[in-house]
């Protein structure tokens, strides 16, 4: 029955009863009047007492905690207090859904890798994630509705925030430390701007990096580019005797071929750094790789150096044979290049106590000084240039030695003191190295002279 079927039936209730009790007081009272006015009046009582109770029930139950039920009441009571409820319950699903995105949206952008602010009108920060709380060194609690530029003071910052001119970032230097971050503001709604930082310290040493290595390349070039033109001018120009003719050609000889070695070094670098990791399934075996070495060492020295090899290792190493041989080729050419004739040199191989292969070359040189030992792999450092460039040195050596050992998952290590000599050598992981048979892997202790 709907609410206003009910209430007719109660209001025929009513009236019967108010119509009974008329009657019962008229038999009574005599007084028809009076017995009729007394019972509609009860009737009309009973009716207004029935609905200010079930009224003040849902009244309470408005005025109190709404998570139990409404009074289920029959009737226009019951009927409001169900759809009050519903739409009660509707509103609250609404918003639970509302609060559950708006979780879920500021959790993205808490998981973004860049720092995000979000400003009101004055400055006062509304919301920050973590990444932004690092970048500035902020407390994404206790900072909550701090004006920013009190916690943030550098000046570039504030006047970058205030000029509102945002089309360009801004690069700051990281308040925390070293590096640097890239700072941009939007505008939206009414006032409120959006931080959005980056830390860009890496992108920025690459950058310096590209910018040092074009210089350096450029420059390497221009140098026998500059020293050849010189030698075509003289060559046109000035009426040079057959001896001084073939004195010219063998130096501009001379520097083409440095040109030559240069490209040929960069493009080995462009090669290995863009070339996947080598897998380890392809075994080379360890001897014969350390006999090619130990030869062109010995071809190169031409008898001015005592060289000594172990090749006697039963060991065979997973990697790319050409890069192998090119890196401990390098080490072993270095040796020669930078010991004076009369000096010693040692090519070795030892297996570490954690299974690690180290290939090393040891000479009697003239040794390098410690501050020189961490930048000795960056591209084009020398501590010698003159020296380097006369014995035919790009400066890129090393560099491709440690490109080559971080492919196959090893490292370069180095360890020099002036006027002691040097020691070089590949440490090759142990995953990456096996015995040919194990009984016959030795300490390396036999030495074979070359
Ligand atoms: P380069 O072509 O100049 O030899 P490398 O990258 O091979 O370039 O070596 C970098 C620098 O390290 C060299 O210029 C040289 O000064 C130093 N160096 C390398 N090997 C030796 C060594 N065995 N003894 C002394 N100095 C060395």
């Amino acid at each position: 029955m709907n609410w206003i079927g009910f209430r007719i039936f109660l209001a025929l209730v009513a009236i019967g009863l108010g119509a009974l009790i008329s009657l019962s007081l008229q038999a009574w009272l005599k007084m028809p009047v009076l017995a009729n006015l007394i019972g509609v009046a009860s009737a009309s009582v009973g009716l207004l007492v029935l609905d200010g109770v079930r009224g003040h029930r849902l009244l309470s139950w408005l005025r109190g905690n709404q998570e139990v039920s409404a009074p289920r009441d029959t009737g226009l009571w019951g009927e409001l207090g169900y759809r009050i409820e519903r739409a009660l319950r509707l509103r609250e699903q609404a918003l639970a859904r509302e609060r559950l995105q708006l979780q879920q949206f500021l959790s993205a952008i808490e998981a973004s890798p860049n720092g995000v602010l979000m400003l009101d009108a004055q400055d006062q920060i509304q919301w920050c994630n973590r990444v932004a709380a690092d970048h500035f060194s902020l407390d994404p609690q206790r900072d909550l509705l701090q004006r920013v530029t009190n916690l943030v003071r550098s000046p570039a910052f504030v006047d970058y925030l205030h000029q509102g001119l945002y089309a360009e970032p801004l690069l700051l230097a990281n308040p925390r430390g070293p590096g640097s971050l890239s700072v941009i503001v939007r505008s939206y709604a009414d006032g409120l701007r959006l931080v959005l930082s980056q830390d860009v310290t890496e992108r920025e040493r690459a950058e310096a990096m590209r910018r040092d290595f074009v210089a350096n390349v450029s420059h390497e070039i221009r140098t026998p580019l500059t020293v050849l033109t010189g030698f075509i001018e003289t060559m046109g120009s000035l009426p040079l005797t057959e001896a001084e003719r073939k004195r010219v050609i063998v130096l501009m000889e001379q520097q083409t071929q440095r040109m030559l070695t240069l490209v040929s070094d960069l493009l080995t670098l462009a090669q290995l750094e863009g070339s996947p990791r080598p897998g380890g399934d392809r075994w080379i075996a360890l001897d014969g790789l350390l006999s090619r070495v130990a030869a062109d060492a010995q071809a190169l020295s031409a008898g001015r150096h005592r060289i000594s090899c172990l090749a006697q290792s039963q060991l065979e190493l997973a990697g790319v044979e050409s890069e192998l041989l090119s890196a401990l080729g390098n080490l072993a050419t270095n040796a020669v290049r930078y010991t004076p004739d009369g000096g010693e040199i040692e090519i070795a191989w030892r297996l570490q106590s954690d299974g690690c292969l180290q290939l090393k070359v040891r000479d009697t040189g003239p040794g390098i000084a410690k501050e020189h030992l961490p930048r000795l792999s960056e591209r084009f450092y020398r501590v010698d240039g003159s020296r380097s460039r006369e014995t035919g040195g790009t400066g890129l050596g090393l560099s491709i030695v440690k490109h080559v050992m971080q492919r196959h998952g090893g490292s370069l290590e180095i360890q020099s003191e002036l006027g002691a000599g040097s020691e070089f050598s590949l440490i090759v992981p142990a995953v990456r190295v096996r015995a040919l048979a194990v009984s016959n892997v030795a300490d390396g202790t036999a030495a074979i002279s070359l």
